[in-house]
């Protein structure tokens, strides 16, 4: 995987439901500059380092939030909104002012999350997983991290994805549905 993260590898494990092995980034591998310029670029680079250091398959994810009234932005930009060294909180703030005034039917977005697996021989699988929402008029929820306290999922109740439980987030969620299309054509390509 090409995230060091133990908690995000854990749960992209459990999302892939044993059908694969699946493990961290090694500590001698860095972090890969993603300056691809799309979500699939940047999985790709990123995949690509993991295989060609370690002689492994390697996963990536990479995701960006496209809002309708910002012509498609923070997208591929999105953990870099509002500058280089933005926080969340930072991020959050800047996405209610730049659509302040903007009523509720307007302010629809989608997460897009793409999933790329690069072979040691240089092939590629690629899935996505995308989640339709809109964005909140505040901030409401405490779990979870990035824009979740502002995105309301269309297959959702209403919640925030900061109000749902981590599984209930998973069940609908842009990445949930990437690692769960993962599964799905790893199973197939393994004839499992
Ligand atoms: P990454 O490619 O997973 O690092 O995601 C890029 C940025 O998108 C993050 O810095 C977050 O701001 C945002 N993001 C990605 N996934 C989620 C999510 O599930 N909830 C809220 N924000 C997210």
């Amino acid at each position: 995987c090409a995230s060091a993260n133990p908690h995000k590898v854990a749960e992209i494990a459990s999302l892939l439901d044993g059908v694969v092995e699946l493990l961290p980034r090694p500590p001698e591998v860095g972090d890969v500059v993603e300056d691809a310029g799309t979500l699939e670029g940047n999985a790709r680079l990123k995949a690509a380092a993991i295989a060609a250091a370690t002689g492994l398959p390697a996963v990536s994810d990479d995701t960006g939030l496209f809002v309708d009234a910002l012509d498609g932005a923070p997208g591929v930009d999105t953990a870099y909104y509002a500058g280089p060294q933005a926080t969340y909180a930072q991020n959050r703030a800047k996405m209610l002012e730049a659509l302040a005034g903007v009523p509720a039917e307007r302010r629809t977005c989608r997460f897009r999350t793409v999933v790329m697996v690069v072979y040691p021989d240089g092939s590629e699988l690629q899935v996505e997983g995308v989640c339709e929402g809109t964005i909140a008029e505040y901030e409401r929820g405490e779990r979870g991290f990035g824009f979740d306290p502002l995105f309301i999922a269309d297959d959702g109740d209403g919640r925030t994805f900061s109000e749902m439980s981590e599984a209930e987030k998973n069940s609908m969620s842009h990445r949930g549905r990437a690692f769960v299309a993962l599964a799905h054509q790893l199973r197939k390509s393994i004839g499992n």
